[in-house]
């Protein structure tokens, strides 16, 4: 058998493998093991690349004296990163690497257009050459769209710049003209390949791509996460067409797709049109200002009175966000949530969709403190139930229990569904300040007659309520 079609079986394998990680990584239970899968099928594709390099003898000695150095410093980069990022640090770095792959494809694509301007294409011309020359465009916009895209969301996430949307006078015909554009310098180079339409198609792009997400406002900023990983996938797999790379092809589509359902699912829980926010925020008026400013006078309440409130309670449901993930309180919050059901209280976590910085942020974070799966649910499967609830902590979540969306159309995150928190008795907030969420909006639940602040860092405050909870008397429990 020959070295290259081992080479194809085992691009089959890693292909049937990365299918499998996707499907175990759907499930909490099964997620470990669709990461193994992952980890293997990434593993057999780049053994049988380099065995295929190898054995390329018109690259033997110069192509290998390029690959190996830059696997190798690739490798030990990628491992130092993965090593020391945190948690809530994970995003911004997906969104970095999201611009490699666009980077990657523009200059697959640029290197293919100079190959082949220079020694031509072996047995193509007419129809096929013109193909060849529609891929290259095609990856090289999908590709710069999809490096500065990334670039943008990177920035935004890591808070360098505001997540607040840019609103640009025509904003919506700007995007429309950069499409039209594509189309009709993608037409001009097929019939007549030229370095001045391929400049062109690039600067459009990389600007089009800065646009795009530049335009999207910080509540929609996970479905832009999951379109850029989108745009990443057929970036990859129009490099795999230009590379004749068959495994490229697969698995730039399977991260293609699997990235545009995840947005369309986002989209779908967070009330907002597909089109609308892949589109860079088509057809959504610009939001009225940033709205910071005080909505009346709030209450502030101690760990001591919280822990007092919470022995007498017998319904508790948790809403961690965001400033969980930084203040890393999910231990002290397992620990309270082990102690009240010692003493017989009902305790659930209520999980938004979007809470944290990554899809599923929450849930990771539960899970690694060991909260029981069955008493973390999903803000469906919770929301009825709060007007049943007689204390609701609010940890380090924002945005996510921000009744504006519900009840003022003129809010950036309006019809964006939400935890209903403010329907409980009892609503605890945990955060350092008044200050607003991600989306820039200040929330209106911090001014409500039945929610109480607890200033400080989520960690500190909840440890503090573990040990003032092991003063209060079980007796005074469920009155
Ligand atoms: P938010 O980002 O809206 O708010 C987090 C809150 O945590 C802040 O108001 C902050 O207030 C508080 N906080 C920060 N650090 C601490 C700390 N150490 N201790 C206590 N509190 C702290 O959180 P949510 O989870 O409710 O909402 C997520 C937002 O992020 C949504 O707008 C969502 O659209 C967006 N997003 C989500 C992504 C995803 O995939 N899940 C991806 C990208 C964006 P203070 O500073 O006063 O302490």
């Amino acid at each position: 058998m020959s070295v290259t079609s081992i080479a194809t079986a085992a691009y089959l394998a890693a292909a049937l493998l990365f299918i499998l990680s996707l499907a175990g990584l759907s499930k909490h239970e099964t997620a470990r093991q669709g990461w193994t899968y992952g980890v293997a099928g990434m593993t057999v594709a780049l053994a049988a690349t380099i065995a295929l390099t190898v054995h390329d003898s018109t690259v033997r000695g110069t192509t290998l004296l390029v690959v190996v150095p830059a696997l190798v410093v690739g490798g030990a980069v990628g491992l130092w990163r993965a090593r020391v990022v945190r948690m809530t640090g994970m995003p911004e770095l997906i969104a970095l690497l999201h611009s490699f792959v666009g980077l990657a494809a523009v200059l697959v694509g640029w290197a293919s257009y100079v190959e082949v301007e220079r020694h031509g294409l072996a047995g193509a011309e007419g129809s096929l050459l013109r193909i060849h020359h529609a891929e290259v465009f095609i990856g090289i916009f999908i590709g710069a769209v999809t490096f500065t895209g990334s670039i943008v969301a990177n920035l935004k996430l890591s808070a360098r710049i505001k997540s607040a949307p840019l609103v640009l006078p025509g904003k919506n015909a700007l995007n429309l003209a950069a499409l039209v554009l594509f189309a009709a310098l993608t037409v001009v180079f097929v019939v007549r390949p030229a370095l001045w339409s391929i400049t062109a198609v690039t600067v459009v792009a990389l600007l089009f791509g800065w646009h795009l997400v530049a335009s999207i406002g910080g509540g929609d900023m996970p479905v832009v996460v999951s379109m850029l990983n989108s745009y990443s996938g057929w970036a990859a797999a129009a490099s795999g067409f230009l590379l004749n790379n068959d495994l490229l092809i697969v698995t730039g589509a399977l991260v293609g797709s699997s990235g545009a359902y995840l947005s369309y699912i986002m989209c779908k829980a967070m009330n907002r049109s597909f089109f609308s926010v892949i589109g860079g925020g088509f057809g959504i008026e610009a939001p009225r200002g940033d709205d910071d400013g005080a909505q009346g006078e709030h209450r502030e309440t101690s760990a001591a009175e919280t822990a007092e409130l919470l022995a007498r309670a017998s319904r508790v449901v948790i809403t961690p966000g965001y400033g969980m993930a930084v203040a890393q309180a999910q231990y002290p919050v397992a620990e309270l949530t082990r102690l009240l059901r010692e003493r017989g209280v009902e305790v659930r976590f209520g999980i938004h969709p979007v809470a944290g910085r990554l899809p599923g942020h929450m849930n990771v974070l539960l899970a690694e403190a060991k909260v029981p799966y069955d008493i973390v649910l999903e803000m469906d499967e919770i929301n009825d139930d709060f007007a049943d609830t007689d204390v609701v902590l609010v940890i380090g979540a924002n945005d996510t229990v921000n009744p504006a969306a519900d009840d003022d159309p003129s809010s950036p995150i309006a019809g964006m569904p939400v935890l209903r928190v403010w329907e409980a008795a009892h609503v605890v907030v945990f955060k350092r300040s008044m200050a607003s969420g991600y989306a820039g909006v200040q929330n209106p639940l911090f001014f409500r007659e039945n929610t109480a602040m607890l200033f400080g860092d989520a960690k500190a405050g909840v440890d503090e309520i573990v040990g003032a909870l092991a003063a209060v008397r079980p007796e005074l429990a469920a009155v």
